[in-house]
């Protein structure tokens, strides 16, 4: 039994900065508040709870703390750069991890997403859906997939422009390796919930188009910390969320969304 004990990290000064003296627990804590919000929402909407997946993002959370987010019951783990979570499994190889993708890849990634994730949530151009198919087909695997959506007419934003959706879904049946399942979205971010909440509804919209054409077409992943409960109001499936389980992050969100370097 020992011998299976995870090597011990003690904390830094930085960790304990920000994660607290005691990560797990903190993350227990957050984890519960989270799903009791999901869950609440889940009520106001008259939704059942179980119709909709809490995706913990873990991008910036070092691998020696995620495995106390492990421990705590967090998990699968979505990250947003490729590089990060590549340089985490290998540091957790030990525990049994399903690894998502969140974000907008670059085609020259496309090898390292085909051998580690499990789920991709920004697929937006057939190039893209092709090299990957090519990788999966080498590495013997398949990856589920949602289509990413830019629904706040920011043209610095990465996903595929409403209106080039169908298109692109009607060229999906080629890749043998694709399992399509949904569509995903950032939605504006603003405080202000009534120009977020379009977005959703948008998305929601294109989804119940999109399902027609392809029946696989179901799941919405759409909401984050700051937004995830009116996203559930809007019929989201998945929910993406980082810093209200880790607490907030030191890089600034422009380093990962475009479209906020702008404003
Ligand atoms: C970081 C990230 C999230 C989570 O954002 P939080 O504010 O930490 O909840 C969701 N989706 C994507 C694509 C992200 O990069």
């Amino acid at each position: 039994m020992t011998s299976r004990l995870p090597p011990v990290q003690t904390l830094s000064p930085e960790d304990i900065g920000r994660f607290g003296p005691d990560p797990e627990a903190a993350f227990r804590v957050n984890l519960a508040a989270v799903e009791t919000r999901i869950a609440a929402a889940c009520a106001r909407a008259g939704r059942d709870r179980a119709s909709v997946r809490l995706l913990p993002i873990t991008k910036t959370v070092p691998a020696h703390i995620l495995r106390l987010a492990h421990a705590a019951g967090v998990r699968p783990f979505g990250e947003n750069k490729i590089q990060e979570a590549v340089g985490k499994r290998e540091l957790l190889q030990d525990l049994p991890i399903d690894w998502c993708i969140v974000g907008h890849l670059q085609s020259n990634k496309a090898k390292y997403l085909a051998r580690l994730a499990r789920e991709f949530h920004a697929l937006d151009s057939a190039k893209l859906a092709e090299l990957l198919d090519r990788r999966l087909e080498i590495e013997d695997r398949v990856l589920d997939v949602y289509i990413q959506v830019n629904t706040s007419d920011e043209d610095t934003k990465y996903g595929l422009h409403p209106d080039a959706l169908i298109p692109f879904i009607e060229t999906l049946g080629q890749y043998r390796r694709l399992r399509p399942r949904g569509l995903m979205t950032l939605a504006l971010l603003n405080a202000d919930m009534e120009k977020v909440r379009p977005c959703f509804a948008l998305l929601r919209r294109l989804r119940d188009e999109a399902v027609r054409l392809n029946p696989a077409l179901t799941e919405l992943s759409m909401g984050m910390s700051g937004d995830f409960e009116e996203a559930i109001e809007e019929g989201s499936n998945v929910v993406r969320v980082g810093q209200a389980i880790f607490g907030k992050r030191p890089t600034p969100d422009g380093h990962y969304w475009p479209g906020l370097l702008k404003s």
